[in-house]
């Protein structure tokens, strides 16, 4: 009876793969310009009129809202 077990088979086997790298964070992908606006426009975060606005992901949303 030759009955061995080699360690291929322990190590060769079910070797996990982590290939799957974290992909670039989204907040990372968003462009984020300060802005002035002439006339007062509603912030999409609060809904409050202002001038001052940062531009989130072609939002506008005032300084108040903004979250980094
Ligand atoms: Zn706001």
């Amino acid at each position: 009876m030759a009955q061995h077990r080699s360690l291929d088979e322990f190590l060769g086997g079910g070797e996990p793969t982590e290939d799957e790298e974290p992909s670039v964070s989204e907040l990372d992908g968003l462009t984020r310009t300060y802005e002035w606006c002439a006339e007062p426009r509603t912030c999409t975060g609060c809904g409050e009129e202002r001038q001052q606005f940062w531009r989130v992901d072609d939002r506008l949303v005032c300084p108040g809202c903004k979250k980094w």
